[in-house]
């Protein structure tokens, strides 16, 4: 599941950097629409008649860029810092976590600046010694998809193997990990890969490979020494949901468990739960790019819970969460016992 973009923009700024320079030669010979834009935050090549058409041009247009910000955004509770490696993703999630900040138009940006971006990240590490700071990468996108563009990833992956005082984390639904497990990571990075049952996969996460072709690319991490977790997410009751969560942890014990080499402990696997919720703007944003949604968007059935600022969003009620909660810890407790929950919300 290679992205191959169908038109690409380029900041004329993105040429002063040798990836730039590289990158749209590269586009230009493989016969891919090459132009300049002004911005990389404000693209206006991108067109279509309706919602629908422009969110699907968008995901196949490439922007490269550069990434003029002298701070990166905090990111609690997760990390200290977001690291902004890129921006979108070419997957067609229809609850992408990133759908209401990218707006209607979520093309897919790299920045060619790399260098630039790890001497902020060096100097924040700097200013907050003694202590460790935690960066995430995915933020602002899922970075592996145009990793093999950029290798971004593999040069943070690296530089965080010589901080001592410095952590960065990711997770991705992508499975082109090849590339990576020779990285110098030292323990320092934690590659997550973000899993759902097969089921709710086919019917939500369009673009996106199989639970399985992820948890056999999750197994290469692993046995590349890596700290490796899962965010399960997002949670849902449906029919058949018990044998369905059940099926996805048969299928984690299976191809996980004889793994087990001397460089990785089952141990190192960290597991995060995310039920699905909504608010009000996801809502309406997945009901203009996804009109046959068949999500589950009824605000009747859930409970509204509000938010630190002032806007809510709807989660399962208390006893469908609580039911939710000590199924999937019983699933933990029988497939993967060594693996250390993160939390479960
Ligand atoms: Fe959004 Fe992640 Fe899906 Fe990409 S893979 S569309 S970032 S949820």
């Amino acid at each position: 599941m290679t992205f191959t973009p169908h038109q690409v923009f380029y900041e004329p700024q993105a040429l002063d950097y040798p990836l730039g320079r590289n990158l749209v030669d590269y586009f230009r010979q493989i016969n891919i629409p090459v132009q300049a834009t002004t911005s990389h935050n404000r693209v206006t090549g991108i067109t279509g008649k309706t919602p629908v058409e422009l969110y699907q041009k968008a995901k196949k247009t490439l922007v490269i860029g550069v990434r003029h910000s002298k701070t990166f955004q905090t990111c609690k509770p997760s990390a200290h810092y977001q690291l902004p490696l890129a921006t979108s993703c070419p997957g067609m999630c229809e609850y992408c976590y990133l759908a209401t900040t990218l707006g209607p138009k979520p093309y897919v940006r790299i920045y060619v600046n790399i260098n630039e971006i790890l001497e902020l990240t060096q100097d924040i590490i700097k200013k907050r010694l003694p202590e460790i700071t935690v960066f995430e990468g995915a933020a602002t996108s899922d970075p592996l998809p145009v990793e093999k563009y950029t290798g971004s990833l593999k040069k943070t992956i690296n530089f965080f193997g010589k901080q001592p005082q410095g952590r960065f984390r990711f997770v991705t639904k992508f499975t082109e990990v090849e590339n990576l497990l020779d990285a110098n990571h030292h323990g320092h990075t934690r590659f997550r890969f973000s899993l759902n049952c097969e089921e709710i996969i086919k019917k939500f996460e369009h673009g996106t490979p199989s639970a399985k072709e992820r948890i056999l690319a999750a197994k290469k991490v692993g046995q590349a020494g890596y700290p490796l977790g899962f965010i399960i997410a997002p949670l849902f009751k449906f029919e058949n949901w018990q044998e369905e969560y059940t099926k996805l942890f048969i299928l984690l014990e299976k191809l996980l468990t004889p793994t087990i080499s001397e460089n990785w402990s089952p141990k190192k696997l960290s597991l995060e739960f995310i039920t699905h919720r909504f608010t009000p703007r996801a809502k309406s944003h997945i009901l203009k790019v996804f009109p046959q949604t068949k999500l589950p968007l009824e605000e009747s059935k859930r409970k509204y819970k509000y938010g630190q600022f002032g806007y809510g969003k709807y989660i399962y009620p208390s006893e469908e969460m609580k039911e939710l909660k000590t199924f999937l810890l019983q699933l933990t407790d029988k497939y993967l016992p060594t693996a250390e929950i993160k939390y479960f919300v």
